[in-house]
């Protein structure tokens, strides 16, 4: 009877596990149509300055639209993307529409505003992907002090030197690169030292944490304290509360980035928000 049971249940794990590769496949499917018929759009999340809660930047993010199953997560379709390389293709829309929308920007609201893009390990470490920046920008218009690009420690993984290289051209043209997800991955520090990086941020899993366990409190306060000695800033992700604001303020971390603030929106609702986003206490 036991014996049943057991296999009732592994049956039942058996089907669900079928079942979600069948999604993952139709889905996989799915990203080659999606870029074609404009199912993609951007979102835009604000960055604040710890202290004032001014406005100081946005990360762009993507959204996919599936005509079917409604908004997937892009926790769910970049990877996908990555193994099937639309990656190259959807990246490259993803440049030009955060270059083209934050000039568009600029253009109505009178204010130029740095935009982080995120950019997959694949695409930064592909042939032509600095001309691809080049041509993005030289095209959209958009000043190259105004990009900001977000990689992970992943980028590292078939070596630094490239990486170093690409960077350190990058960074003569004006544009910045953002370590995301800083900590999270299985690199060791001592690559830090070459890497001509301007930011760390912090990911939300770490920040969230800080408020029940000293240990992740410690480790925030280190890379914050890091960071700065090497010259770089630290953003910190995933603020939800006012107390989560004052903490990270008290560590003086320099942006905060968070629901407490403003979710990702589109670029009409970013035209229209105020500058000045809740958390400010100088006022
Ligand atoms: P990420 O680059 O670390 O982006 C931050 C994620 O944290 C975003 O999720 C953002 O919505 C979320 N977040 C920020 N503050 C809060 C908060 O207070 N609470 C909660 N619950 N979440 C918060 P999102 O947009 O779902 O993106 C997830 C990941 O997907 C990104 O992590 C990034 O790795 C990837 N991704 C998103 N857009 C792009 C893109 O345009 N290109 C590439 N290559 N990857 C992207
Ligand atoms: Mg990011
Ligand atoms: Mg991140
Ligand atoms: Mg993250």
């Amino acid at each position: 009877q036991a014996k049943g049971q057991g296999r009732n249940t592994w049956q039942w794990y058996r089907g669900q596990r079928v079942e979600k590769n069948r999604q993952t496949l139709a889905l996989r499917q799915d990203l080659y149509t999606a870029l074609k018929e404009q199912q993609f759009e951007m979102h835009y999340q604000p960055l604040v300055d710890s202290l004032s809660g001014r406005l100081r930047s946005v990360e762009a993010l993507v959204r996919w639209r599936h005509p079917s199953r409604g908004m997937v997560s892009p926790c769910e379709f970049i990877p996908l993307a990555e193994q099937t390389g639309q990656i190259i293709p959807l990246g490259r829309w993803i440049l030009q529409q955060a270059c083209r929308d934050m000039v568009d920007f600029s253009a109505r609201t009178g204010h130029d505003l740095p935009v982080a893009v995120n950019i997959s390990s694949l695409q930064f470490l592909r042939d032509g992907f600095l001309e691809d920046v080049k041509h993005t920008l030289a095209e959209s218009g958009l000043s190259p002090m105004l990009l900001e690009l977000e990689v992970t420690e992943s980028v590292l993984l078939d070596g630094a030197e490239p990486v170093i290289e690409l960077m350190q051209t990058l960074k003569a043209k004006g544009i910045r690169v953002a370590l995301d997800d800083f900590g999270t991955g299985f690199s060791s520090l001592s690559y830090l030292r070459d890497l001509p990086t301007h930011r760390v941020k912090l990911d939300r899993s770490f920040i969230q944490a800080i408020e029940t366990d000293h240990r992740m409190a410690a480790i925030v306060q280190a890379v914050i304290t890091m960071a700065h000695n090497m010259d770089m800033s630290v953003v910190a992700e995933g603020i939800e509360s006012l107390e989560l604001q004052q903490d990270l303020a008290r560590r003086h971390c320099d942006l905060l980035q968070g629901n407490y603030f403003a979710r990702p929106m589109s670029l009409a609702d970013l035209k229209v928000l105020p500058s000045l986003l809740p958390g400010n206490r100088s006022a």
